[in-house]
């Protein structure tokens, strides 16, 4: 996942009330708290899953019971793009196929086609439960804790309808269990250096890591022997404050809206942007960007920084126009102001400056108001 947050300098980092650094656009804020929250200070949960082909919305115990993958789009196992189920009809019969459009991958190669869509997803299950020595041991494993497990719950139950626990429960109870047998260890003796480098190997047709574990049941090493395999589906997550459990992130289910996200309070919409345009041998100069589409006010506390409130004009990029003006308590303070821009100077007393930033801005018809700590980072 991309992030902000970098630790070479320099950066411009904000701390949250938990005492952690973040970069700007890692950070969320709470309304009803007027806090800042970092990613620790947020509970996810996840809302729904989703294909990234079809686009296919699935409640949770349907996504499980497909082991979260779509049950209706494969992926090409060379590379990852989506398959096409392709139609090669002759005037005897008609074959379905996978086929990927960016490799030529083709599923024809490997035997797995069939008369009918249903034949080839058939075929397509069948091929990646084959040859799988594990498949088998597995199976074993999961029949033998099945079993313990329901074991255990009739023996619970048998204890609490008793008052008293006898020489003879106290007995069976310390019966050794039955076991499973373990797997036996085949010794496999490694190939040497030389042996590998005389070995005859083409090592184009040998699969990576990546592809290998993406066909996880049969862990082919030559890719010609890996199938199609189902597109793993992947989640819209919702994220809540911390401290007060209302929503700071909820994404829009339905998919006929053209906005993904119902409520997306992320930091970045609401607070400044910062950036340092110079550094002097005992000052610096920073740019900050209104965000918000109304007038904003700052004041800093820190070492020589501008000591009174300004304010930073809103504007709108789309109609090239200021949208709201304000009024700075000391505008000389001021170096530079351009649409919802300005730069100030502060002090540089070491290479690591805590400013400490009251920001207030509009909110509807409210008034929000919060503070946070900023953290530049020189060298
Ligand atoms: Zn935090
Ligand atoms: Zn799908
Ligand atoms: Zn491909
Ligand atoms: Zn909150």
């Amino acid at each position: 996942m991309w992030r902000a947050t970098s630790w070479n300098p320099p950066y411009i980092h904000l701390q949250c009330g938990c005492g952690k650094e973040w970069g700007l656009e890692d950070m969320f804020f709470c309304f009803p708290c007027s806090k800042a929250l970092c990613p620790y200070c947020v509970t996810e949960e996840i809302d729904s899953f989703y294909c990234r082909n079809c686009m296919e919305n699935m409640p949770n115990t349907e996504a499980f019971a497909f082991k979260n993958k779509c049950a209706r789009c494969f992926q090409c196992p060379a590379c990852f793009s989506t398959l096409q189920i392709l139609l090669n009809s002759t005037r005897q019969q008609k074959l379905y196929h996978f086929g990927c459009q960016s490799c030529y991958w083709d599923s024809m190669s490997l035997g797995l086609f069939g008369n009918s869509l249903n034949e080839l997803l058939m075929s397509n299950q069948d091929y990646f439960m084959k040859d799988n020595p594990l498949q088998d041991q597995l199976k074993i494993l999961i029949d033998t804790y099945k079993e313990a497990c329901r074991n255990r719950r009739k023996i619970g139950v048998k204890y609490l309808q008793k008052e008293t626990w006898t020489f003879e429960d106290l007995e069976n109870s310390v019966q050794p269990k039955p076991l499973i047998n373990p797997v036996q260890r085949i010794e496999h003796q490694s190939p040497g250096f030389d042996e590998l480098l005389n070995e005859d190997i083409n090592y184009n047709e040998i699969t990576s890591m990546q592809q290998r574990l993406s066909n996880a049941g049969a862990q082919p090493r030559e890719l010609n022997k890996a199938s199609a395999q189902p597109i793993p589906l992947l989640t819209r997550r919702s994220k809540r404050c911390k401290y007060c459990k209302k929503y700071v992130v909820k994404p829009e289910t339905n998919q006929s809206f053209s906005n993904p996200f119902k409520m997306e309070n992320l930091l970045v919409y609401f607070f400044p942007r910062i950036y340092i345009r110079e550094i002097k041998s005992n000052s610096l100069i920073l740019l900050l960007i209104n965000p918000t589409a109304a007038v904003a006010y700052i004041r800093l506390e820190g070492d020589k920084v501008p000591p009174s409130e300004l304010h930073l004009d809103s504007y709108d990029p789309v109609m090239d126009l200021v949208t709201s003006e304000g009024s700075s308590l000391d505008e000389s303070l001021i170096i530079e102001r351009e649409k919802n821009t300005i730069s100030i100077e502060v002090g540089k007393p070491s290479n690591d400056i805590w400013i400490s930033a009251f920001w207030k801005f509009m909110r509807g018809q409210d008034v929000k108001e919060f503070e946070i700590k900023i953290h530049i980072k020189l060298a």
